[in-house]
């Protein structure tokens, strides 16, 4: 029996990632629907232009879209990424990883970091000395072959750089390839009827466009869900500090490892993303700690002289936080219009594309039940809730104290929900994570023991294994890391392949 859906007509307002991603998928997934998708896109307003790291969730998505991936890479000047590099993060001259994918391998149905805790952390090794990732990364190479599939690419445990740009570009290309119409113009008024539901909505040359279902992608602004509807944004400036943002490019350069590097500065930290043609790279910091000059000084003075600027700095400001409701009525709002949190671990794309994965699970019809929307509301508070404590637990496990801002942002309120996390984890080295499967326990393991922060004993099930057993396994999985690493190619050759 196929599914009834009376939803002819969805009008997204906004041509950036969030706009261009959602109708890709909503127009794949209803192609075989009486369904009418119309974007509108302001002439006048740009797009935040930043976003270049994603994660691994962002593969499924353009295999789904049915897309291929090497056109994908050459048309986004992708790079692989295989996880993120901490600098300075705990202490200065301090180091540690976030590589993608299992780390190691599932030993006797526990995560490889329960038996690490007993045998490899007494011997100074790391637990992300396990991750085939890491290794690779660390190592200038690439987890693909031009021709051949990796298992890293097989089990899709990775992600891309990308130039975000470029991305939206592509996705547009796509969709008005399929069929969606495209319209240029800037939404000035939004009516709404007696219930309160968006009506119509009229441009600035005086077109009334109508539809059953409106997605605000207009970014910062949320033209429909916060300037018409009157949802309000709920501030999470308390939990993570901050709020500015300075972005940079550089002229290519000739490293290019396939990670993300996270340097700690004194009042944030500075993303470095290798794309095929450039570096794109910024600093995330606290106004209430440095103004925009003296940010802009610190960041250049990190990046070393081989680096020539490619472009004009951009100043961002950054509100933190989300929509108190992110579905109401017949108003969606996806990505920025929804809500969100600084960049440390690329979740902006990646709650996009579960915003709408999840939209899709409720899809509604014209009645709009309040059964859909409130339970779509809850799912999407608990995602940012999650990503949230994810994000602040890097900062809370920082030992640095050169600096006001690291010592006040040990001292932020800490909401119940990580409390609870932490606690469980300190007594028992179990993490419970629960919605949107962006950083599984493995992701929590690497960020809590490369900030030194260990469970008072090893899982009560390692006791069943045979350790003997264990440690031969554990090593190995060393020697395999080994090897495969030898025999992956170089990133950057492969990259150049990629795009000759
Ligand atoms: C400093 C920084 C770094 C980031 N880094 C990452 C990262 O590494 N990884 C990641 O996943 N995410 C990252 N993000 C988040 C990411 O940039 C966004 O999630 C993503 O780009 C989605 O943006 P958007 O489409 O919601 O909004 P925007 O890009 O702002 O697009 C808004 C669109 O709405 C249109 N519009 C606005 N008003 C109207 C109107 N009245 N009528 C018609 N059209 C209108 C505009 O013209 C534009 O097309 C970063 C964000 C910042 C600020």
């Amino acid at each position: 029996m196929k599914a009834e859906i009376d939803i002819n007509r969805i009008i997204i307002v906004g041509g950036g990632t969030a706009g261009w991603m959602a109708t890709c998928y909503l127009q794949r997934f209803l192609s075989r629907v009486d369904s009418k998708i119309t974007l509108i896109e302001s002439p006048s307003i740009e797009t935040i232009g930043v976003g270049e790291a994603t994660l691994p969730t962002i593969v499924r998505f353009l295999r789904n879209m049915g897309f291929d991936e090497q056109e994908f890479m050459r048309e986004c000047k992708a790079t692989y990424k295989l996880g993120i590099n901490f600098h300075n993060w705990v202490r200065k001259d301090h180091n540690y990883w976030h590589p993608f994918g299992v780390c190691g391998s599932i030993i006797d149905g526990i995560d490889l970091f329960h038996f690490w805790i007993n045998a490899g952390r007494q011997s100074n090794e790391s637990y992300s000395d396990y991750s085939l990732q890491a290794q690779i990364a660390e190592n200038g190479k690439a987890p693909n072959f031009k021709e051949d599939v990796s298992k890293i690419i097989e089990n899709g445990a990775y992600a891309y750089h990308l130039d975000a740009g470029e991305f939206a570009n592509y996705l547009k290309g796509k969709a008005v390839s399929s069929g969606v119409e495209h319209v240029f113009a800037d939404v000035d008024e939004v009516s709404l009827n007696s219930e309160g539901a968006i009506d119509y909505l009229t441009t600035k040359e005086g077109n009334k466009y109508e539809a059953d279902l409106y997605i605000d992608c207009t970014g910062f602004h949320g033209r429909l869900i916060s300037e018409a509807m009157k949802v309000a944004f709920i501030d999470w400036s308390e939990y993570l500090l901050c709020n500015k943002a300075v972005a940079l490019s550089f002229e290519k350069n000739s490293k290019m490892n396939a990670n993300t590097n996270s340097v700690a500065l004194e009042a944030g930290w500075s993303w470095q993303i290798p794309l095929s043609d450039r570096l794109g790279c910024g600093y995330v910091y606290s106004s209430d700690h440095k103004n925009e000059t003296e940010a802009l000084d610190e960041l250049m003075d990190l990046m070393s002289d081989e680096y020539v600027l490619s472009d004009e700095p951009k100043n961002l400001t950054i509100p933190v936080g989300h929509r108190s409701q992110f579905w109401k009525g017949n108003c969606l709002s996806l990505g920025l219009a929804g809500g969100f949190l600084e960049p440390l671990e690329s979740t902006g794309i990646h709650l996009i594309q579960y915003g709408i994965e999840t939209f899709m699970d409720y899809f509604p019809d014209r009645k709009f039940d309040t059964s859909l929307t409130s339970a779509y509301n809850k799912k999407m508070t608990s995602a940012y809730e999650e990503s949230r404590d994810f994000l602040m637990l890097h900062y809370y496990l920082s030992q640095r104290e050169d600096t006001e801002f690291w010592n006040d942002c040990r001292s932020t309120k800490q909401p119940v929900s990580l409390e609870a996390l932490l606690n469980l984890y300190d007594e028992s080295g179990v993490i419970e994570t629960m919605t949107t499967r962006a950083f599984p326990a493995t992701s929590y393991f690497h960020i809590l023991s490369g900030g030194e922060r260990y469970p008072r004993r090893p899982l009560a099930m390692t006791n069943v294994s045979d350790l003997t057993k264990v440690n031969q396994i554990m090593l190995s999985i060393k020697e395999r890391n080994l090897v495969l690493t030898e025999q992956s190619p170089d990133h950057k050759m492969l990259i150049d392949l990629i795009n000759s």
